[in-house]
């Protein structure tokens, strides 16, 4: 398959899994490559190595993908977050979920509370408004949003607890991919392969391209269609880990429109309502963490970008934002090719 040609698959992928990125491949050398599905979308996996070690190296990193899901999903019955999200208060768990947990409150506290994995009463309020096409009433935001606050979450080592507050829904759904992410770096980084790995709206690239010195990630178009490109980043891999971690937020992904206006399944977790900061998408790089640039995509949606940038400087990451009327704007680090349709 040419290279052209392995492209246009990828962006089969995208279409079916709505997946908004697309990942250029390393010169010309052709991945192992196979597809799984965890976390609710496409998992790609590809690997530039011999078809065998591929093979065992792909298997690893779908199975720790899929073990992080049982973890943090909220469909699947016995997964920790379905026992806390039933339990009236705590449950006790194992060092992986209060490590997840944990992460979740730093994160909410570097970006004061714009991520918040206790959005749940309110994404399960917005996502049954997206099947019904109705605007839930006041009343109904506001008791969703009565609940919410991660400020009580809490977390005790020394009993292996982790708590929420009465009433409280954890929806991991946020930052879930980036996690995988983390789960597939944590397979990879023992060895010498390069590699890339897509979760939905989330991807790691992972050592070296063979051709040229960064990876070409695309950056959908929020007005166009799962394929149209607002423009291309220049991605690459951290110094000291020789991985970027890229994650995509955007308005576009899931919604209903009532009366002419959007309302999308990002929530700020002031209002309750799906956040109006003026932007389209928000892309994030992050050269340390999956689940940071998939929480702070999140976060600097919700925030906006004039308080997103200086959380992004001082966290390291990367940022390029698509506003409302259109524009792009990037942060300094991040190299971008604007306009490049396919
Ligand atoms: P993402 O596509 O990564 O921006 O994640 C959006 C999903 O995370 C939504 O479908 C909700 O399940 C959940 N969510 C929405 N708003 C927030 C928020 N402010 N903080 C944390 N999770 C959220
Ligand atoms: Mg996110």
């Amino acid at each position: 398959m040419n290279k052209k040609a392995l492209i246009a698959v990828i962006c089969a992928v995208a279409a079916i899994a709505a997946v908004i990125l697309i990942i250029t491949l390393p010169g010309d050398k052709k991945p192992y490559e196979t597809t799984g599905f965890a976390m609710g979308s496409a998992v790609t996996v590809k690997l530039y190595d011999s078809e065998e070690a591929a093979a065992d190296t792909a298997g690893s990193i779908l199975d720790s993908i899929k073990e992080l899901d049982s973890m943090i999903s909220d469909t699947l019955p016995g997964s920790y977050v379905s026992r806390l999200n039933s339990a009236s208060v705590g449950i006790q768990a194992s060092e992986s979920f209060m490590d997840l947990m944990d992460r979740c409150r730093v994160d909410s506290v570097i970006t004061n509370g714009a991520f918040d994995a206790t959005v749940g009463t309110l994404s399960a309020l917005w996502a049954n408004a997206r099947e019904t096409g109705i605007v839930p009433d006041e009343k109904a935001v506001a008791e969703a949003l009565g609940v919410v606050g991660w400020q009580q979450l809490q977390i005790d080592r020394d009993r292996k607890l982790v708590m929420k507050g009465e009433g409280q829904l954890i929806d991991f759904g946020a930052a879930g991919k980036g996690a995988a992410c983390d789960a597939a770096y944590d397979v990879l980084r023992s060895g010498s392969v390069s590699a890339v790995v897509t979760v939905g709206g989330s991807a790691l690239v992972y050592g070296n391209p063979a051709k040229g010195s960064f990876w070409t990630i695309g950056v959908r178009d929020p007005d166009g269609s799962e394929n149209d490109l607002k423009c291309t980043l220049k991605i690459k891999p951290g110094e000291n880990s020789s991985a970027a971690f890229i994650s995509t937020s955007g308005d576009y992904e899931r919604y209903f429109e009532s009366d002419g206006k959007r309302y999308h399944h990002i929530i700020d977790p002031v209002t309750g309502y799906p956040s109006d900061s003026g932007l389209r998408s928000v892309t994030v790089v992050s050269y340390v963490s999956g689940f940071d640039s998939d929480a702070l995509a999140t976060a600097f949606f919700v925030m906006g970008e004039q308080k997103a940038l200086p959380i992004a400087e001082a966290l390291g990451v990367d940022v390029l934002f698509i506003r409302s009327d259109g524009s792009v704007s990037a942060t300094e680090g991040l190299e971008f090719d604007p306009g490049s349709r396919q």
